[in-house]
């Protein structure tokens, strides 16, 4: 065992020691004008940073954000298109269901990128759809889903945009003018702790219906400037200071410089990579592993090393699959020694199962 911990998991993100510090706070009164002050400098920095003309700050994961995205949809007329490439999408359409908003889905495979033309087509036959709903970054794919594109589509359709930016936001320059809504999270690109959550909007809320809970209610958000109830004093500085402290621009650089290096990496030790490097988003590569290692034990192994790679979703399990993301701290040559370690164990189980067979004989 190392005392070494090296975070490449997609989220939580290790935090700086200043995002420490002003998490460390005595709590304030949401209703202080030194926490409103707070929170209206953290929204300023998320609508500056994505070009979104606001944003609603909720308490809670990225869940609790398309869950209020999914009740604000419910306020639409029309149907609704969900477009999906991975588990974000498909819990799109849970969130869809929940509500049960009158929508469709286009199904495309698990590490391929969207047919844009498909979906172009299916708005052209049927103008009775009047949003989309996608994931910008699919996290448990690493692909990264083209918004350009998706705006394009929809403009020319007529319809809503509405995009899951839970894994972009803070990982790859994010645009987010002309779209409906988007959600995001404090503790992934970001790089705060997890535990809040952000709807992006251009226009206004819509007025709700009363059955809609109180939670997921942004129509509460936007007329209370996001301070329905209360809110995390420390949760919101911390993320202040994060979004502060950040040199944004240069994370993105560094993540797609540090991924770049990292897929060859992978490719040069016989590894694969799902996401083919044209649709890949940076900061996740999703690896599947040949069926005589397993996913658990290898990313057991790792850990015991001091390297923290994802393989503990469900959806990751049933598929063999682990994942490197880079959204803490990672240097050039942690990531070096970490491909080093993921070879040598391969090579270790095959000599090992070649030991049994041979024996068995
Ligand atoms: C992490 C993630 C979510 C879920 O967010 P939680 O904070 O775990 O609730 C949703 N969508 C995407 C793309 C994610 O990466």
């Amino acid at each position: 065992m190392t005392h070494k911990r090296l975070n490449f998991l997609p989220g939580p993100v290790d935090v700086s020691e200043k995002v420490k510090e002003a998490f460390c706070g005595a709590p304030l009164s949401h209703r202080s004008p030194e926490f409103l002050d707070i929170l209206k400098s953290v929204k300023e920095k998320l609508c500056k940073m994505t070009g979104a003309k606001r944003a609603q700050v909720l308490m809670g994961s990225g869940t609790l954000s398309n869950d209020a995205a999914a009740a604000q949809l419910s306020l639409l007329e029309g149907q609704g298109l969900i477009i999906t490439n991975g588990e974000f999408g498909e819990r799109l359409i849970d969130h869809a269901n929940r509500f049960s908003l009158d929508s469709q889905s286009l199904k495309y495979s698990w590490g391929e990128p969207l047919d844009y033309y498909e979906i172009s087509e299916a708005l052209k036959n049927n103008s009775a759809i009047k949003w989309i709903w996608a994931v910008h970054s699919e996290t448990s794919t690493g692909v990264l889903n083209d918004i350009d594109r998706l705006k394009t589509v929809c403009a020319e359709y007529g319809s809503l945009l509405v995009l899951d930016c839970i894994s972009s936001i803070g990982t790859v320059p994010v645009d987010l003018r002309h779209v409906y809504l988007a959600t995001g999270v404090s503790g992934k690109g970001l790089k705060s702790y997890p535990g809040l959550s952000m709807v992006f909007h251009n226009s206004d809320i819509l007025p709700t219906r009363a059955d809609i809970p109180r939670y997921l209610d942004l129509y509460q958000y936007s007329r209370s400037e996001s301070v329905p109830f209360t809110v995390s004093s420390n949760l919101v500085s911390a993320l202040e200071a994060a979004l502060q402290y950040t040199d944004y621009e240069k994370r993105y650089q560094h993540i797609d410089e540090l991924s770049g290096l990292l897929r060859g990496l992978l490719t040069d030790s016989g590894f694969n990579v799902l996401s083919s490097q044209k649709d890949a988003a940076p900061s996740v590569l999703t690896i599947p592993l040949p069926e005589y290692i397993s996913s658990c034990e290898f990313g057991k192994a790792m850990e015991d090393e001091g390297y923290y790679i994802h393989h503990r979703s469900g959806y990751l399990e049933s598929r063999n699959w682990v994942q490197i993301a880079l959204m803490g701290e990672s240097l050039e040559q942690d990531l070096e020694t970490l491909v080093v370690q993921m070879e040598s164990y391969v090579l270790q189980t095959k000599n090992r199962d070649k030991g049994t067979t041979e024996s068995v004989k």
